[in-house]
């Protein structure tokens, strides 16, 4: 017998008849012989219509109070779902968060999970029933109400995954797996069969949201294979898992992208030790982020031109910063370009093949992008492009690394 914990998001619970979907899959996988923990989201636009109320009284709402009112959608769903498959003859039990002991810090709105106790979980399995659990939430150590971040539904579903030592955590959403890229952009993009943590967490933080960033982490760290597959059709989904050494691996998995880049440069510092903390230091001080990073000595060697990414909501912000710096510096010149964006081809296969920058630069140039930046890493190599290049970028990369066609799977 398996231990199965699947996960529905905001979607799949949207409606009374979509619930009644959800109870008919989970009772099929019962069926089947498995033993199931559900893990639900609230449905869907239901977080943020209590997040929008509370701004109407208070815009900037006490955190507590906040998790105690965000957490309730999740509440809804789970009693639902549980009355949904008593209706339909399968046992069935709903906890919240604080009721499975899934303990956090008290990072209110952002909390993470230190330990959740199974015991009751089992005793319920045992017994042949459904266990739905709430997502999304958990208690601090004085028992208050947390919440784990937007989207933390999934890290609910692993961290229970990983507690229980379930055989494996499904994701079930309104996507049928992960793709080489966004279908959207490239309707040739295919579904995966498999891809390792790296590259899905490489994917997830380039921006494609199929999954919580923090649930592949989790899923990673504590070995949990993880499935994403769909509620509204039958499939394979995409799994999730460990590089095999014997698995013969494509080049690249997938295409992934950030519309959100800013690219800001200060031209001509005097150039001595310490000048990139002096222009960075400022910019972190504000809580900016900086993605790519990259400093040309000037031919005369006396200065240099230095030129990094944020993200396009800091921008404006950045920028004010950097002409500040510069000012202070002596440096010639401070500007930027809030219209740039960033693809990446991502892929462990990188590491056993050689040329693959080439290939990706020659596929670029051949259309005419021009490359802003570039960064790379063990499995991933980033470019900075004008947004006009994102969806040309995209598909070429796409068609260069054959990932429309079967044979790259
Ligand atoms: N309901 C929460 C949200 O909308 C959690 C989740 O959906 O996973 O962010
Ligand atoms: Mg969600």
């Amino acid at each position: 017998m398996a231990l199965i914990v699947q996960k529905y998001g905001g979607t799949s619970v949207g409606s009374v008849e979509r619930i009644q979907a959800v109870a008919e899959k989970v009772k099929a996988a019962k069926d089947r012989g498995n033993q199931v923990v559900v893990v639900v989201s609230a449905m869907s636009g239901q977080t943020n219509r209590l997040i929008a109320l509370a701004h109407e009284i208070n815009a900037e709402g006490d955190p507590r109070e906040m998790d105690v009112l965000i957490s309730t959608g999740e509440q809804v769903t789970i009693a639902l779902l549980s009355m949904a498959l008593q209706r339909i003859g399968c046992p069935a039990r709903s906890y919240t968060g604080g009721q499975v002991h899934i303990l956090t810090d008290s990072a209110h709105s952002k909390a993470r999970i230190q330990d959740i106790d199974g015991a009751r979980v089992q005793a319920d399995l045992e017994a042949g029933r459904v266990v739905v659990v709430a997502g999304f939430q958990g208690v601090d150590q004085q028992g208050d109400i947390t919440t784990l971040g937007r989207g933390g539904s999934d890290t609910t579903a692993v961290a229970m995954a990983a507690a229980l030592k379930a055989d494996e955590c499904q994701i079930y959403t309104d996507v049928d797996g992960v793709y080489t890229t966004d279908p959207r952009i490239e309707p040739k993009a295919r579904r995966l069969e498999r891809i390792t943590f790296e590259e899905m967490l490489e994917m997830a933080s380039l921006g494609s949201k199929v999954l919580q960033i923090r649930a592949v982490e989790f899923a990673g760290k504590y070995n949990v294979p993880l499935r994403v597959l769909s509620s509204f059709e039958e499939g394979e989904g995409t799994l999730i898992t460990f590089e095999e050494e014997s698995m013969e691996q494509a080049k690249i998995s997938g295409i992934a992208f950030n519309r959100d880049e800013a690219k800001l440069t200060i031209l001509g510092v005097p150039d001595h030790p310490g000048v990139a903390y002096q222009i960075l230091g400022p910019i972190s001080d504000a809580n900016i982020e900086v993605d790519m990073i990259v400093q040309n000595i000037a031919a005369d060697t006396s200065t240099t031109d230095f030129t990094f990414t944020v993200h396009r909501n800091d921008y404006k912000k950045a920028l004010g910063i950097l002409q500040a710096t510069a000012e202070s510096l002596g440096a010639r010149e401070a500007l930027g370009d809030d219209t740039m964006v960033k693809i990446s081809i991502v892929g462990v296969g990188m590491r056993s093949h050689a040329g693959i920058a080439s290939q990706m630069f020659e596929a670029l140039s051949s259309e005419g992008i021009n490359i802003n930046m570039i960064s790379t890493s063990e499995i991933k190599i980033s470019v900075v492009v004008d947004e006009k290049y994102l969806e040309l970028g995209v598909r070429t990369l796409h068609e260069a690394f054959s990932l429309d066609s079967e044979a790259a799977n």
